[in-house]
């Protein structure tokens, strides 16, 4: 298969639309992409219901908290020693910058973001496109190990390399924010559910289409 949008369509048809990110508001966009390293999503989820019961799911009251304070609530999602301190310095630095006020953070020309970003302690590639696509709807696609597993498998591309595959999804898509959040969650359902490490190729249906899984069925 040499056609990301036709790999699209397939995963749309077969799993939904899964309305990826689920969060109620931008900023918990942000802590939850803050939190993501290393751990699942119902990890995620709990932290950020203890940080709402706590009355500190809030920008100014993170940059005024003490790392020990969020610790408490955010253990469930581990590292716990880095990520307190990094979600404080992420939101005192939204305070110092632009009063916490994320329409004109993210009001500006996505590379300018995008590097305000990956200034960031702890913010790497994927969780600055996470941030930027998913809390600032900046048409960006994100990268992550589930989309070079299966692009690699499907034949779309050999590159491993976080911006190579950036390249590749948006230079064969139209540049759509809500399909970018689409297909980048398609990609996750489809490696949870088929393209595992060991993957249920009968079931897929890219099949037809993928070199690896036709090598895996024959
Ligand atoms: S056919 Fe197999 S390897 Fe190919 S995308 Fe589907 S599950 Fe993954």
């Amino acid at each position: 298969m040499h056609d990301p949008a036709e790999a699209y369509r397939r995963l749309l048809d077969r799993y939904g639309p899964q309305r990826w990110w689920p969060a109620e508001t931008d900023f918990e966009v942000i802590v939850g992409a803050l939190l993501m390293q290393q751990t699942t999503w119902a990890n995620v989820e709990r932290a950020i219901a203890n940080l709402r019961e706590a009355g500190l799911l809030d920008v100014h009251a993170l940059a005024a908290a003490s790392a020990a304070a969020i610790r408490r609530h955010v253990r469930v999602a581990g590292l716990y020693r880095t990520k307190p301190g990094r979600i404080k310095a992420f939101c005192r630095h939204l305070v110092d910058r632009c009063d916490g006020d994320l329409g004109a953070y993210f009001g500006r020309p996505t590379a300018e973001v995008r590097a305000d970003l990956r200034a960031q302690d702890g913010v790497g590639p994927e969780t600055a496109d996470s941030i930027l696509l998913y809390a600032g709807r900046h048409p960006v696609f994100v990268v992550d190990a589930y989309t070079v597993r299966i692009g690699t498998r499907l034949g779309l591309f050999r590159a491993r390399e976080y911006e190579a595959v950036q390249r590749f999804f948006e230079s064969g898509l139209p540049r759509d924010v809500a399909a970018y959040q689409e297909y980048h969650a398609l990609l996750v359902a489809h490696a949870k559910a088929l393209c595992r490490p060991r993957p249920k190729c009968r079931e897929c249906p890219l099949l037809a289409a993928c070199s690896f899984g036709r090598r895996q069925t024959s």
